[in-house]
């Protein structure tokens, strides 16, 4: 292993067992023996934490009166030390011995099913100590807690070496974990002492993967026992939720046929940690509601509309509970059962009262229906008469593959995913401002600036793992800046925490450049030699003043001044930001001030410097990368620019490529509402949850005259279906993901799909086929080389280079290099190489609060629920820790409007009412209110209005008038 620790070049040499060893200075004796291949035990240390040296497994020799605590000791010029001596084994043969007495009978509670890679009992095996059940009579003094859904503790197999705590604290930020209790009843202790269930433990479990003993353990889900590793298949992947793409291996138990628990892997973006739904939200894929076999619309459910009651509105709320119909796993024959209808709606599509509209259909059947009809549809109405949703949730190859047979297949660019949604708005203003839409650092990057703005970004709940690394930068002295309405997690993190009105970034950002500008902080050679327009953005920027932006956005003039200072007076600084700078009207005003203040003080191009939109799903930057977007081909290169269409009628064998841009996700649902796009194949999106305003996306996937849905599960969507295709689980393929870093990275299959569910890529090949366009690719490996043939900035990745970390791109030599860290050290990929600096106005959002809609609602993620719910609520983990939908309510706000935590409030705005229980929340401003979208009993989208930015096309998710009132009231 590398020896890490020293920044320093100087070494030091000593020899180790005899073996003369040259050590980094600074290094401690366990690092370098470790390096040279000698095993040192130990107990309370981790590489990934600083040492303490309490437990003392790691003491070796080193010729003074005392062993020497080898974690912590630093190797000495000329020190000779004996690692492994009768003396030391005893010594550690006698510490292990004391420790296993006071160890608890191992299966005392069948919950503590713990790995049996507990490294206690592996050191009591190595000293021929296995415990014989005869632990001391106080080993069953200070209890267990059961109160989390996913951890098991058990106090009395703690040895308090504080691996959780520096995990918890060092590593996640999360700082949960103490001690508490003096003498023999000292124990690790979740906030003030509470049941860890009830504590603000995130379930990220960190502390699990660091303890050495059985105090800390999984729980098995599903009831899926968890054995010793080596009983367990192991599969290294990468998770399938959010744009940080965490390298995991999943252990997977081949007679259950099911994954038994998940670890993180070291990578050089994760480095092995984990969020909650990395480490427990796999089981969705076993869900026994997968779809199994290819369903078509019964001829008596004709005309089209939705098949729950719920969504008709016209189903009687009766308040009992649902029980979700099912669909028995594996069975082609399977009988679909479940509950009764006009039941209250719990939450997902209730399958007992949609699945009988459609009937069982055999896979040639139902691609043949598919294939006849869009051709039928294609032949009638002409290109525009076409469109594809594709899904941020599927492979580079499937994006690749689905974007072609749109473009080839029915010669329209009306091909879009979910991007449209969530960062459309920032990759407009990055084209626009320096000519690429990816990310100019990695967040990793952070541990080189000086100071970082998050900004619109709730990165401990939509990004977790990133947030981490923004909270150890912190711990080493980065400033971090914290911009946004809502006071969330990252607010208590962060250095200055700036809570603007929702809707004023741009008056906020103005303020703070007319202040650097005015204190002299830009980079003038880099504003000469890099920028352009820079005369105009300081004309604009002059007429905001701290003051001035104080009126419109509420953040005091002082603190925009020390914004100014910080970021101004750094020696390097990132921008970080989320969808609360892109999902609204003006997403791409608020990118371009970003991108103007990194400019202006020369933060783009230099370690720790840059602009970072971190990225919502786990390829997203993928399936924009692949041309899944109306205005690009792939590689982002312009869908109307003739050269670029010859290139790709050239590269893709085919003569009649769209010449227009296609048309946009909203764009596409209000084409269908007047009858212009009138056949869809819909890959992996739910548009009837994630759009906004989803009466008016209700009443377009009604109009529709054919729409087939591929997916895992029974959607909202697919309820306006025609055709259904069971489509693979992430779990279940082959394939490449390139996560928010540019980090392109080879996931493995784990799992078999389903009865007769098929993978995507396969699927999409299929119709392609059926309509003529004769493809023959026989894997993703194949297809990825294909597509880099097309796409430049993927030029020399292969499977065979990716690696178990994967690489970023660009990349010049994969072979020597992980990839290209800090992008534009030279130029940008404009036409001049330049930046191109564009001012904005501030403008205010599109439906402004007045008497009879007197808040404002924001909307987004919750750490648990990923997008539409249709994963996370069905995994047993998350769904237990995060069950239902809640509208958060400043407290006073809460108190005048009569509710407390709990109580049922509705949420009515001009499209549409909602009703959910209150969580009254400090962290929300008054007036404001927040409300996640996962839930389809509580559809926030169904509130918020289409209004869409004019650049980047995105809806305006973040700002809209609402009422809230007492639900009984
Ligand atoms: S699960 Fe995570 S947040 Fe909870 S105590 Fe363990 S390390 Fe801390
Ligand atoms: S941070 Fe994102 S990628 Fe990492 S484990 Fe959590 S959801 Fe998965």
């Amino acid at each position: 292993m590398a020896i890490t620790a020293p920044e320093s070049t100087a070494t030091v040499t000593l020899t180790i067992d005899g073996h003369e060893v040259t050590a980094p200075e600074g290094a401690t004796i366990w690092q370098a023996a470790t390096a040279a291949g000698i095993d040192i035990p130990v107990l309370c240390h981790d590489e990934r934490f600083d040492p303490v040296g309490v437990c003392r497994m790691c003491v070796v020799d080193v010729g003074a009166p005392a062993f020497a605590a080898s974690c912590v000791r630093a190797c000495e010029d000329g020190m000779q030390v004996k690692t492994s001596t009768p003396e030391l084994e005893r010594s550690r043969a006698m510490l292990t011995k004391l420790l296993v007495s006071d160890q608890p009978p191992r299966e005392r509670d069948p919950k503590q099913t713990t790995t049996a890679d507990n490294e206690l009992i592996a050191l009591a095996e190595r000293f021929g100590l296995a415990p014989d059940g005869t632990a001391l009579p106080q080993a069953s003094g200070r209890g267990v807690d059961l109160s989390s859904p996913v951890i098991a503790v058990d106090h009395d197999a703690c040895i308090l070496c504080d691996r959780c705590v520096r995990a918890c604290d060092d590593i996640q930020g999360n700082d949960v974990i103490g001690r508490s209790g003096k003498g023999y009843d000292t124990h690790i202790a979740f906030d003030l002492s509470d049941p860890m269930g009830a504590s603000s433990c995130v379930s990220c479990g960190e502390c699990v993967a660091a303890c050495p003993t059985g105090a800390l353990t999984n729980k098995p889900i599903n009831n899926i026992p968890i054995r010793p590793r080596t009983e367990l298949d192991a599969v290294d992947t990468v998770c399938p939720y959010c744009g940080v793409g965490c390298a995991l291996t999943y252990y997977v138990d081949r007679e259950k046929g099911a994954i038994a628990y998940a670890e993180g892997r070291e990578q050089p973006g994760s480095h092995g940690r984990l969020c909650v739904k990395g480490r427990y939200g796999w089981d969705y894929a076993a869900s026994p509601q997968r779809l199994v076999v290819p369903l078509i619309r019964r001829e008596e459910s004709y005309p089209k509309g939705a098949l729950s009651a719920d969504v008709r509105g016209d189903m009687a709320a009766d308040g009992e509970s649902n029980d979700h119909g099912t669909a028995s796993n594996g069975d082609p024959s399977r009988k679909h059962k479940g509950g009764k209808r006009g039941r209250k709606p719990g939450g997902l599509v209730d399958y007992a009262e949609v699945l009988p509209h459609f009937r069982e259909a055999t896979w040639e059947e139902a691609l043949d229906v598919v294939a006849r009809r869009l051709t039928e549809i294609y032949t009638a109405g002409g290109p525009g008469a076409i469109a594809g949703f594709g899904s941020a949730k599927c492979s580079n190859e499937e994006a690749y593959l689905f974007q072609k047979l749109i473009r080839t297949g029915f010669h329209t660019n009306n091909v879009d995913h979910c991007t449209r949604l969530c960062h459309a708005s920032s990759v407009s203003a990055l084209f626009e401002g320096i000519g690429s839409g990816a990310v100019s650092t990695t967040f990793g990057d952070i541990k080189n600036a000086g100071v970082a703005i998050v900004t619109g970004s709730n990165s401990t709940a939509n990004h977790p793992v990133a947030s981490t690394f923004f909270k150890q930068a912190r711990r080493n002295g980065t400033t971090i800046i914290y911009v946004d309405p809502r006071a969330d997690k990252m607010a208590d993190h962060a250095d200055i925490y700036c809570q603007l009105k929702p809707g004023t970034d741009v008056a906020f950002y103005n303020g703070v450049m007319h202040e650097i500008i005015r204190l002299g902080l830009t980079d003038d050679e880099f504003i000469r030699a890099r920028t352009s327009n820079f005369e105009a953005l300081k004309k604009t920027v002059a007429d905001y003043p701290p003051e001035r932006a104080e009126q419109i956005t509420g953040v005091p003039a002082d603190t925009i001044r020390r914004v100014a200072r910080a970021w101004g007076g750094a020696k390097a600084g990132i921008i970080f930001w989320g969808m609360g700078i892109s999902q609204h009207t003006t997403g791409t005003d608020n990118a371009r001030c970003l991108i103007a203040l990194c400019a202006i003080t020369g933060n783009v191009g230099k370690p720790g410097s840059g602009l970072h939109p971190l990225r919502g799903q786990n390829n997203v930057q993928g399936a924009s990368d692949m041309g899944l977007i109306p205005m690009f081909y792939p590689d982002y290169k312009k869908a109307d620019d003739p050269a670029v269409r010859a290139r790709f009628e050239q590269a893709w064998g085919t003569a009649d490529l769209d010449p227009n841009k296609g048309l946009t996700v909203t764009e596409i649902i209000g084409s269908a509402l007047k009858g212009g796009v009138r056949g869809m194949y819909m890959l992996g999106e739910n548009p009837f949850l994630s759009d906004p305003n989803i009466n008016k996306v209700r009443k377009a996937l009604a109009k529709l005259e054919f729409l087939v849905v591929q997916d895992i599960f029974l959607t909202e969507t697919a309820e306006f279906a025609d055709v259904i295709l069971p489509a693979s689980s992430y779990l279940e393929k082959d394939g490449t993901f390139t996560n928010t870093d540019r980090r392109v990275q080879l996931g493995r299959k784990v799992l078999d799909s389903p009865g007769q569910a098929r993978v995507d890529w396969e699927v999409v090949q299929d119709v392609a086929n059926r309509i003529g366009l004769d493809w023959h690719y026989e894997t993703p490996r194949q297809v990825f080389d294909e597509m880099v043939t097309v796409i430049g900035s993927y030029q020399n990745l292969s499977y065979d280079n990716l690696g178990s970390t994967g690489k970023l791109y660009p990349n010049p030599d994969p072979a020597r290099s992980d990839g290209t860290v800090v992008m534009f050290t030279e130029k940008f990929n404009t036409n001049d190489g330049l930046a191109h600096l564009v001012p904005a106005e501030w403008l205010p959002a599109k439906e402004l609060p007045d008497e009879r809609y007197p808040y404002v609602l924001n909307t987004g993620r919750m750490l648990e629920h990923w997008h539409t719910g249709s994963m996370t609520r069905r995994s047993y983990a998350l769904d237990a820790i995060a069950p239902r939908a809640q509208v958060y309510i400043h407290p006073s706000d809460a108190a005048e409007l009569g509710l407390e935590d709990g109580d049922m409030a509705r949420v009515s705005s001009r499209r549409g009412s909602i009703e959910l229980a209150t969580k009254v929340s400090h962290r929300e401003a008054r007036g404001n209110c927040f409300i996640p979208f996962h839930f389809r009993e509580a559809a926030a989208n169904l509130l918020t209005i289409d209004e869409i930015d004019p650049f980047g096309k995105i809806p305006e998710f973040k700002f809209c008038a609402v009422r809230i009132e007492r639900a009984d009231g």
